[in-house]
């Protein structure tokens, strides 16, 4: 039976949105994984946002549970966050100069995660991981980085191989435009695996100059690192020389105050060298970081020989759009995560239980997702050994009610703590009409 893909009548204005920008954007969007080409159909055109709720432009309503993949962590529009960016923008937009927003902003960050002592504003997410290993290695001098398999950690040329997030949901080997030289300087592991660590280290030990991971896996789907994984990448990467970059991009601020360090860290075999930062500490604009031990970070221009600069780096409207929320996630906000999601993930393990479809959640603090699969996740082949149509079907099903879910089955579910009772209740009386689709 073909899955339940809604037509474009069913969105007509997000139809007619996605012709035009077809004819002037590639594939109509400006970031693959909003195309739905892993589930097919009509990808809604979202008009505003307000707290835990999205409105297309047809004026048809969604719970919103991609939260703009991690940012919106108090919800859509948030008073106080409003509030901080219009005074912020009464004031400039943007100078070219330093200001003390960004001062503000990465003051916050550094009282944040023990280990970071310093840090520099950038703007996506991609350009921290892309900085994070030219520093690493003008550190180091070396030139070798390793990475995860299913692991994201932005569109960086030496970054994408097997990469999580939209090349896992497209399933793409790897990028055309990369050149060999760059692919050849990464060595791509499975994750949650030592042995082949060290094994790649006992081999080329020497020319490594950084691992890069994410602190947990979110980018195919949740995958938290199994007991005493990070510190065996602690204790391998300190035994030869080389940097651990802890990509908290995507757990950053979400997974505690702290990001996902706050809830494995400190560890017996050190610190990660190297943090990156993005989504939460933006609230939904364009800035991110990366930072560390101070002694690397002093390689960095103006001090040091690594160059590295951004026009619009530490915008001030961003730094106090990132700053409120920062200062808006109280106790309180993450115990609302962490209620929300659990009902949330409860509903849907007992909903595809009573429907007998195959299913795994897993979590790394209140971000977690859903295998299409039975049998605990802890690498990308596992992750792709999952039935992606149920995925399709369950989507289409809570997309047609009015819950919007990331449309890949290779991504984190994100909530805020708007998701009042409310919210939650229409995502879970959603639940069971979509698990019939999804064994059907
Ligand atoms: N690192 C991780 C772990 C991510 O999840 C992402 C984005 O999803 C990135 C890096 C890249 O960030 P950006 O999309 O802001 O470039």
């Amino acid at each position: 039976q073909p899955p339940p893909v809604q037509t474009a009548s069913d969105a007509p204005a997000s139809a007619a949105l996605l012709a035009r920008a077809s004819e002037v954007i590639p594939g109509g969007v400006n970031s693959p994984v909003r195309a739905f080409r892993a589930v097919g159909g009509t990808p809604r055109f979202m008009a505003s946002g307000s707290g835990p709720w999205l409105t297309d432009a047809d004026g048809k309503r969604y719970v919103d549970l991609i939260c703009s993949w991690g940012p919106m962590i108090l919800g859509h529009a948030h008073p106080d966050v409003l509030a901080a960016v219009t005074e912020a923008a009464a004031k400039g937009f943007s100078f070219g100069t330093p200001s003390e927003n960004e001062v503000r902003l990465a003051e916050e960050i550094v009282a944040r995660v023990e280990p970071v002592e310093q840090v520099r504003l950038v703007n996506s997410g991609t350009e921290a991981t892309m900085s994070a290993i030219r520093l690493a290695r003008g550190f180091t001098g070396r030139d070798v980085v390793v990475k995860f398999a299913g692991c994201y950690h932005g569109h960086v040329d030496a970054l994408l191989a097997s990469a999580g997030s939209g090349v896992a949901t497209f399933a793409l080997p790897d990028s055309a435009g990369v050149p060999r030289s760059s692919a050849g300087e990464t060595i791509v592991l499975p994750y949650n695996d030592l042995p082949a660590l060290e094994a790649a280290f006992a081999e080329r030990g020497h020319e490594i100059a950084a691992v890069i991971t994410e602190a947990a896996a979110g980018n195919m789907g949740v995958v938290p690192p199994a007991p005493g994984f990070t510190e065996g990448l602690l204790r391998i990467t300190k035994a030869h020389g080389a940097l651990l970059v802890s990509d908290e991009v995507m757990t950053g601020f979400r997974c505690s105050p702290s990001g996902f360090y706050g809830l494995e860290g400190p560890y017996a075999a050190g610190a990660p060298d190297l943090f990156t930062f993005g989504k939460v500490m933006g609230g939904g604009f364009p800035t991110a970081a990366f930072g560390g031990r101070a002694d690397v970070m002093a390689l960095l221009a103006p001090q040091g020989p690594v160059y590295q600069a951004g026009t619009l780096s530490g915008n001030p409207v961003a730094s106090a759009a990132g700053l409120a929320t920062l200062q808006g996630c109280t106790p309180a906000v993450y115990e609302r995560l962490d209620v929300v999601s659990h009902a949330i993930a409860d509903a849907v393990a007992a909903e595809l239980s009573a429907a007998s479809v195959p299913h795994t959640i897993q979590w790394a603090g209140s971000m977690f997702s859903v295998f299409f699969r039975d049998g605990a996740v802890s690498s990308y082949d596992d992750a792709k050994d999952q039935d992606t149509s149920a995925f399709r079907r369950f989507f289409h099903s809570m997309l047609s009610q009015g819950v919007h879910l990331p449309p890949s089955a290779f991504e984190s579910w994100f909530v805020s703590a708007s998701h009042d009772d409310e919210a939650v209740d229409h995502v879970i009386a959603a639940l069971p009409a979509a698990a019939r689709a999804a064994a059907t």
